[in-house]
């Protein structure tokens, strides 16, 4: 099928849930993805942060390939070694003592709300059920998530969202303190925020945040579906800030594009899940754990989040230079490759422009072109990438 055929179909059978580029994508390898033309873009999107170590990855998928040939799937019924390896990898590499695998984001941060009600349900204070969450934040798009999420534009159309949800404003430490009281069991935030526009903390707040929590006995819930695995420059983002949190949540880089979400926690709030409390059929699942262990061993083999740090730090640089010679840029901020780039207008037209060069960027917010390239980006690639947008902004468009 040629590509307007693939299109033409798709916009017949596939649900209307996605305002999709016109493109139809083939193959990949490392930064790049070709499409069905033989066209190729480097990939500064990797699928929303999920492929960080590059496209097809033939280690991984060498992995995938050898457990696929020994066992798929036989529930969680059983043991199985790589959902442990994995599991025993990531509480060796955190602040955690317990993993429960999920299938996705949404479903890891379900997981650990579910698992703060029960903690406080067991500890006979079944009123204390409130999590305090942030304005435009993104926790996912199932009902608790999406409650979760202080975003209108995502939550219209679907109320009643479930109750037990309040929001104040990121960044702001004396708005949170006011909204403590004994009904509340926990706080839940980004570090940084990604698909609410690349947001980074202020200096000192995450620290604030953390004394909040202990000082009124709550846990801190940190998402860090988009923020992990070495995409901030740190394994986890909560290293760059001095302060761990009591429960986390993992997912799109963890498996490098297969369906991979992870919860962890703290002894101390783990074991209010009973066996019975809570279920995935396929969490932890032999393929997808297998993969995992291979993208985590790489990360560390070759050494990845220090080349992330460092290509980051060079990428912000050369942004920031953007910035001084382009009106139309308002701001640039992020950390590691987590970047984003502020307009004072749409920009919209601007991913477009990059895509006609050959290069996949992604808009956020309208006006925040947001850069999560694969962490393996070279300097030479994000040179390209520069030099692009130097003269799609220069022409206006
Ligand atoms: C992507 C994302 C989610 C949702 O993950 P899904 O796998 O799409 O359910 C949740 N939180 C954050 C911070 C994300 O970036």
């Amino acid at each position: 099928m040629k590509r307007n055929e693939i299109i033409s179909q798709a916009e017949k059978v596939i649900a209307t849930t996605y305002k999709r580029l016109p493109l139809v994508l083939e193959k990949g390898r490392g930064c790049t993805v070709w499409d069905v033309d033989g066209r190729a873009y480097t990939d500064f999107v990797a699928g929303i942060a999920v492929c960080s170590l590059g496209h097809a990855r033939p280690e991984v998928a060498r992995a995938i390939c050898e457990q696929a040939e020994k066992l798929f799937h036989v529930s969680n019924l059983y043991y199985t070694i790589p959902q442990v390896e994995l599991a025993s990898w990531l509480v060796a590499h955190s602040f955690a003592d317990r993993v429960f695998f999920s299938n996705s984001g949404a479903e890891a941060n379900e997981a650990a709300i579910k698992l703060v009600r029960k903690y406080f349900h067991d500890k006979g204070e079944p009123g204390r059920h409130r999590i305090i969450a942030m304005d435009q934040s993104f926790h996912g798009r199932t009902f608790a998530t999406l409650s979760a999420t202080g975003q209108q534009r995502i939550r219209e159309g679907f109320d009643p969202v479930l109750g037990g949800f309040e929001f104040v404003p990121f960044n702001d430490v004396a708005a949170l303190r006011a909204k403590i009281n004994d009904s509340v069991c926990a706080v839940m935030l980004e570090p940084v925020q990604g698909e609410g526009g690349v947001r980074c903390p202020d200096e000192g707040y995450l620290k604030a945040v953390r004394q909040l929590c202990d000082d009124s006995g709550i846990f801190l819930i940190l998402d860090e579906i988009q923020t992990g695995m070495g995409r901030t420059g740190r394994l986890f983002a909560y290293e760059h800030f001095g302060i761990e949190p009591d429960i986390m949540t993992l997912a799109k880089a963890l498996g490098n594009g297969l369906p991979i979400g992870a919860m962890l926690a703290r002894e101390g709030v783990a074991s209010a899940f009973k066996p019975g409390s809570h279920a995935s059929t396929f969490g932890g699942t032999p393929v997808i754990t297998a993969a995992a262990l291979e993208v985590v061993r790489l990360l560390e083999r070759e050494n990845i989040i220090a080349h992330c740090r460092e290509t980051g730090d060079y990428f912000k640089a050369r942004l920031m230079m953007l910035k001084e010679k382009h009106d139309v840029i308002e701001e640039v901020r992020g950390m590691g490759l987590l970047l984003g780039m502020k307009l004072k207008e749409n920009g919209a037209p601007i991913v477009n422009a990059c895509l006609g060069k050959g290069f996949l960027i992604n808009c956020i917010q309208e006006k925040i072109l947001r850069f999560v390239p694969p962490l393996i980006i070279s300097r030479e690639e994000i040179d390209r990438l520069i030099a692009c947008l130097d003269e799609v902004l220069q022409k206006g468009c």
